[in-house]
């Protein structure tokens, strides 16, 4: 006989883990299903991991500002510190115990294994069947995706699973994908030693994000001697002998390790979706401003694809959450989707990219602010490369998106995210008080351009 529950989560990646613990203690009976670690992919291979990686790699390369600034400073780079780290702090040696009796004390009943939706109301997990009453609530994710490049796949290449399992730094590696992935690695190991070059098929690094961004990226990398390939395709992968052979055109690498990071695929398929008449064949779900995909069926996260970010996963979980809850909530709204890629410099950006504006038709103004230009970037000198970018509704009088790269260009970012979120006029931003000499003045210096 099936088991009667008012809720079941499928995927327990960080939406899907908090709305279940929120469900669990509001009084429901919550069926958290998670076939691999509670937590999902943030804490064990994505967000967390890949932070101490960057945090460590921009340990060593503020010390090797030293010269210039403050004296001499002898830098030894270790990989071993970092390694630790991921194992002892961030991961516990990818044991989600911790995590999943988070959940149980909560409330909630944890039943490990692949979830599938048998009908309306009706989920499977391994042997156990359940008839849900509320809400089914789908938090299944993504996986790295790994494109059909001849011979790629018959090659032992690293996902982001297996770079951040990483025990040393390789002493080269070429990454397939100039995305955030990507480039958080690719400097992040090049600042470790190993010699990195990077092949991006768009022309431009960061290329959902402003050309401006992906250019100063490129401009920084290539100085810390990243070898960077844009507008290649690459067409084909060899391994042998404990060596990777990388072609694109005449461009030949050769690479101890090969990452792949040319973007990531939903977990979608197998999940039983056609059993409640939701279209799984697509990049993501076509879900409503509650986040439901069909009566009774919500979805969070990734599979979304309104953001692959953890904290888009949360803010859907929070809607999700009070709708079954029947708390009030006014739904989800994406005019305002914050995102950082840590690089240095970092890059953080909102709202619309100048592109995306015009292709709305939208009455587009923008300015550029270059943060070496300002006091504090000169104050800073080197690793002071950023730039604040803003796109103008001129119509409105307001911002639409924005972008802060630079050094702390993700916590520069927190003022724009309000500025576009509020629609908050320009007029008034532009009668602010930006206290001097701060990073953030950059975005005054940008307003009075636009
Ligand atoms: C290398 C890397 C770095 C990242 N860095 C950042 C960052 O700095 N900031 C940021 O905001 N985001 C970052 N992200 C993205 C972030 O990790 C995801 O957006 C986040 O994990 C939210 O994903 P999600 O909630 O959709 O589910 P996921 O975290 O993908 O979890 C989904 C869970 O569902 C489970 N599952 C799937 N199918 C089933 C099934 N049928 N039955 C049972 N369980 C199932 C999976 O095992 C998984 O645990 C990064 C991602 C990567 C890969």
């Amino acid at each position: 006989m099936p088991e009667q529950v008012d809720v079941v989560v499928v995927g327990m990646g960080p939406g899907g883990e908090s709305a279940a613990a929120e469900l669990a203690r509001a009084g429901l009976t919550v069926i958290g299903a998670e076939r691999r670690l509670v937590g999902g992919e943030c804490p064990y291979y994505g967000c967390i991991p890949t932070k101490m990686i960057v945090r460590a790699s921009d340990a060593l390369a503020e010390a090797r500002r030293v010269p210039g600034l403050a004296g001499a400073a002898d830098v030894a780079a270790d990989f071993g510190p970092v390694a630790d780290r991921i194992r002892g702090e961030a991961t516990a040696d990818w044991n989600d115990q911790a995590a999943a009796d988070r959940f149980t004390d909560a409330g909630g009943r944890l039943v490990r294994g692949e979830a599938v939706i048998t009908g309306p109301g009706a989920v499977r997990v391994g042997d156990e069947e359940f008839t849900v009453a509320k809400a089914i609530i789908l938090n299944t994710g993504t996986e790295p995706a790994v494109p059909p490049i001849p011979g790629l796949a018959d090659t032992p290449y690293w996902t982001n699973r297996d770079a951040v399992a990483a025990t040393e730094a390789p002493a080269s590696l070429v990454v397939l994908g100039g995305g955030a992935i990507g480039l958080e690695l690719a400097q992040a190991f090049s600042r470790f030693g190993t010699h990195v070059t990077v092949f991006e098929a768009a022309e431009r690094l960061l290329p959902v994000e402003e050309p401006e961004a992906g250019d100063l990226v490129a401009n920084v990398f290539r100085t810390e001697g990243i070898e960077i390939h844009t507008g290649t395709a690459v067409e084909s992968v060899a391994h042998d002998a404990g060596r990777f052979t990388v072609k694109a055109g005449t461009v030949t690498v050769e690479a101890d390790r090969l990452l792949v990071a040319t973007g990531r695929k939903p977990n979608l398929r197998d999940l039983g979706l056609d059993t409640v008449g939701v279209d799984a064949t697509g990049r993501s779900l076509d879900a409503d401003e509650h986040l439901r995909v069909a009566d009774g069926v919500y979805a969070i996260g990734d599979i979304v694809g309104k953001g692959a970010f953890t904290h888009m996963s949360m803010y859907q979980a929070r809607i999700v959450t009070d709708h079954v809850l029947g708390k009030d909530n006014a739904g989800a709204e994406y005019h305002a989707v914050p995102r950082v890629t840590f690089t240095d410099p970092e890059v953080g950006a909102v709202g619309l990219t100048e592109k995306q504006a015009t292709e709305q038709g939208i009455a587009v103004a923008t300015s550029v602010s270059e943060i070496p230009n300002s006091s504090r970037g000169w104050i800073h000198k080197s690793g002071n490369e950023g730039l604040v970018k803003l796109v103008a509704d001129t119509e409105r009088g307001i911002l639409v998106g924005a972008t802060s790269a630079g050094p702390a260009g993700g916590e520069v970012l927190s003022m724009l995210t309000l500025a576009v979120h509020e629609r908050t006029p320009i007029a008034n931003l532009r009668r602010m008080i930006y206290a001097y000499p701060t990073f953030h003045r950059a975005v005054e210096d940008a307003l009075s351009r636009l």
